[in-house]
């Protein structure tokens, strides 16, 4: 099984005092879904964070898709970002005057494509085939958010990140998106890191880690399937 994340030792510290992160170890398989649980405070956006190439540790290892990331240059991750990965957050970051095919187009933008059906496929794909032309206005918070799914998945990233994807959605809107998440990881095999404070979310992926206050506390054996 190839490994798609491998982190050894990873610190991240804000100030001298302020560790976020006090030695993370960590596998990711490819096709696996992993939750990390862990309170408000305990490290899961900064870990999110130094996966995605947001930010950058202040030590140890961090191998994305078998390439060292820690020591590149804020460019260089900028790059490495859009090959690779795909982001999705709570706030959902979409832009309120274009439409939903516009705003998943303009991340292929990005990738200097543009290709108006594989944004309406992508759309489609989440269930929103009826709602290309509506703006976010339009749209219910967790249409929203799963147009910022579609539009994290366009250009194929190998990773997708979710930071409290369901962080402002009520309950319905949030088994709705766990529920395309679902499918897009049973379907297609893709790789997912969700970070929550919501417990019930461990139901949908293969496998938990818990951190506290920069550590893991819990890591489980991977499970013996990760692509069902
Ligand atoms: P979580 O996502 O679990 O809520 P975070 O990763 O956001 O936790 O934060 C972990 C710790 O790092 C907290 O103590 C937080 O205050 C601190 N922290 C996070 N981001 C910054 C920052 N940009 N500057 C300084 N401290 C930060």
């Amino acid at each position: 099984m190839t490994n798609i994340v491998e982190i050894a030792g990873l610190e991240k510290r804000y100030d001298e005092r302020t560790y976020a992160l006090r030695g993370i170890d960590l596998r990711i398989a490819e096709g696996e879904w992993l939750t990390i649980l862990g309170p408000s405070g305990s490290g899961k956006s900064t870990l999110l964070n130094m996966l995605g190439c947001l930010d950058r540790p202040t030590a140890g290892s961090l191998q994305v898709c078998g390439v060292e990331t820690s020591g590149m240059k804020q460019r260089e991750l900028a790059v490495f970002r859009r090959e690779n990965v795909g982001l999705v957050f709570q706030q959902q970051h979409v832009i309120p005057y274009l439409t939903a095919l516009e705003n998943v187009m303009l991340a292929q933008y990005y990738h200097s494509v543009a290709d108006k059906d594989a944004a309406s496929a992508a759309l489609e794909h989440v269930g929103l085939g009826h709602r290309l032309h509506h703006v976010p206005g339009k749209l219910s918070g967790g249409e929203q958010q799963r147009v910022c799914i579609a539009r994290a998945l366009i250009n194929q990233p190998k990773l997708l990140l979710a930071d409290e994807p369901t962080g402002n959605l009520d309950r319905a809107n949030a088994c709705n998106v766990y529920d395309m998440l679902s499918k897009l990881h049973r379907e297609a095999g893709q790789t997912i890191v969700l970070v929550t404070h919501d417990e019930s979310a461990a139901e949908y992926g293969d496998r938990t880690i818990r951190i506290e206050d920069g550590r893991v506390v819990e890591s489980p054996h991977p499970a013996c399937s990760v692509a069902s």
